[in-house]
C-alpha cells in the first residue's frame, strides 16, 4: 500500500492543502527517521516503510508548511559567516542546519498539537532529555586560553537544544552550568532564542519584523563576542 493511503484524516488534509502550493513526493529510503529535502520548489519526504508512522510524516509536512513564510535563519548565518575565519569554524553547516531545524520546530509544534498528535511522537524519543548534564560538564571551551571552535559549536548547540525542547524537562542545573561557563555567550544565544519565540512568522516585513535583522543582530553580537578572543 502506498504511504499516502496510510495517512490519517488530518495529515491527509494537510498534505492536500500543501499540494496547492508545493510539489510533494514521497521516497522510500533505508533510514531510521524521516526527513524532507526541498529544492527548486519540490519537496521530497524520505521515509522508511518499516518504521514510519503518521506523526513523522505530519512532522515533515509541517516543515514544508513553514516554507511558505520564507524566512531564512540557519542558512543565512552559515553563508554570512563563511568568510569569517573565526566564526566559520564555529558555525559549520551542521550547527546552522540544527539551529534552523530547532527554530522550525518551535513554530510548528502548536499546529502539530492542534492536529491531535502526542508530544511523545513529535520527534524521535520525544520525551527524552535533549541534553545531558554530563555532556555539559565535559565541555571545556578553552585550552591554554584559546577557545576551541568545536566546543563553542557544541555549547551553542546544547543551549539551543534545551530551549527547543517541546517537553517541560527540567534544565535548571544545565542552564546554570552553561551560564557559569560563558555568561556573555549564554546571554547572546538566549536573547536570540527569545527573540525567535516572539517573532511573528506570518507577518514578516523588512522593516518591522525581519528575519534577516533578527539573524543579523545575533551575528553582530557573535562578532563582538569573538573579536578579542583567541581561537585555536
Ligand atoms: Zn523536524
Amino acid at each position: 500500500m502506498d504511504i499516502e493511503d496510510k495517512l490519517d484524516k488530518n495529515t491527509t488534509e494537510l498534505l492536500s492543502e500543501l499540494r496547492k502550493e508545493f510539489e510533494i513526493v514521497f521516497q522510500k529510503k533505508d533510514i531510521n527517521y524521516c526527513e524532507v529535502y526541498t529544492q527548486n520548489g519540490k519537496s521530497t519526504i524520505f521515509y522508511n516503510p518499516n518504521i514510519v508512522n503518521n506523526e513523522s510524516i505530519a512532522h515533515e509536512l509541517l516543515h514544508i508548511w513553514l516554507n511558505k513564510y520564507n524566512y531564512i535563519i540557519g542558512n543565512h548565518i552559515y553563508l554570512s559567516f563563511q568568510s569569517d575565519w573565526k566564526l566559520s569554524k564555529i558555525f559549520n553547516k551542521f550547527l546552522c542546519d540544527y539551529i534552523g531545524n530547532c527554530f522550525d520546530h518551535y513554530k510548528m509544534y502548536p499546529k502539530y498539537l492542534e492536529m491531535g498528535y502526542s508530544p511523545e511522537k513529535f520527534i524521535m524519543n520525544g520525551l527524552d532529555e535533549k541534553c545531558s548534564i554530563d555532556d555539559i560538564k565535559k565541555l571545556h571551551l578553552k585550552f591554554l586560553s584559546k577557545y576551541k571552535p568545536d566546543s563553542v559549536n557544541r555549547y551553542i548547540g546544547y543551549l539551543i537544544s534545551i530551549y527547543a525542547d517541546h517537553i517541560d524537562n527540567s534544565y535548571i542545573e544545565h542552564l546554570k552550568l552553561l551560564q557559569k561557563k560563558e555568561p556573555e555567550l549564554f546571554r547572546i544565544v538566549t536573547d536570540f532564542w527569545n527573540r525567535w519565540t516572539e517573532f511573528d512568522i506570518e507577518n514578516i516585513d523588512a522593516i518591522h519584523n525581519s528575519d534577516i535583522e533578527l539573524a543579523g543582530s545575533f551575528m553582530t553580537e557573535m562578532e563582538d563576542w569573538i573579536e578579542q578572543k583567541k581561537i585555536k
